[in-house]
């Protein structure tokens, strides 16, 4: 039932990246790599991962900063790889957030074993997540299916969609989803938004009638409720 973990590795050197994916692969996730920081936010916008392995050394970005971004839109857990023991203190600082680090040299066994244990530790926030449990992505096809119906959704309406599953219980004011899904937000309305919500409810509605599983937060904003 449980579907294979899938891993975002991001590490310049390929034979670390070789090594870290052929080890998380033995051990049963599903690992993808990128040797650099800058194609990470289109991957994630697509594909749902369960965690990321993240080189703080990165020919692009420095993994630190790259973290800083994920963090803003995604609540994924993260481990990172440093080469300096010195950078330990400001990657597990309050402020970055790192979920865990490995030193380099380190053995694949002993990141596959970090990976697991980040992962047991940071289940139970996916799990909360009653209402997100009713949906089920399918990123490459860009389908969403709920209660096991697949939903008729425009291109606006999945991107409003997923960004409320991957983060039950967040409100989310209408400008900050016009940010995250239009293209060109200043050209268009707040009430685009209501327009597509309204929409995207009535689909919902289609399938469950008795339940509503997007909150409106009066004067704020939309979310995903946690429990349905
Ligand atoms: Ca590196």
């Amino acid at each position: 039932m449980r579907m294979k973990h899938r891993i975002l590795i991001v590490e310049d050197e390929p034979a670390i990246a070789d090594t870290i994916q052929y080890a998380l692969e033995t051990d049963g996730f599903e690992p993808v790599c990128l040797s650099c920081g800058s194609p990470v936010a289109g991957m994630l916008a697509e594909t749902a991962f369960d965690l990321i392995v993240l080189d703080i050394g990165l020919p692009d970005i420095s993994g630190i900063d790259l973290c800083r971004h994920i963090r803003k839109d995604y609540d994924i857990p993260i481990i990172f790889l440093t080469a300096r023991s010195d950078e330990v203190d400001r990657v597990v600082g309050l402020e970055i957030g790192a979920d865990d680090y490995v030193i380099k040299p380190f053995s694949p066994r002993e990141l596959s074993a970090r990976v697991r244990a980040v992962l047991r530790r940071t289940a139970p926030r996916a799990e909360a997540s009653g209402a997100a449990a009713a949906f089920r992505i399918d990123a490459l096809r860009r389908q969403i299916y709920y209660f096991t119906t697949l939903l008729t959704l425009s291109r606006f309406e999945y991107d409003l969609l997923k960004t409320f599953i991957h983060r039950p219980g967040q409100v989310f004011t209408r400008d900050h989803l016009m940010e995250l899904v239009w293209d060109a937000p200043e050209a268009s309305m707040d009430r685009t938004v209501d327009a597509h919500i309204k929409n995207i409810r009535a689909k919902l509605r289609a399938v469950r009638a008795d339940i509503d599983p997007i909150v409106t937060h009066r004067g704020t904003g939309y979310a995903l409720r946690e429990n349905l």
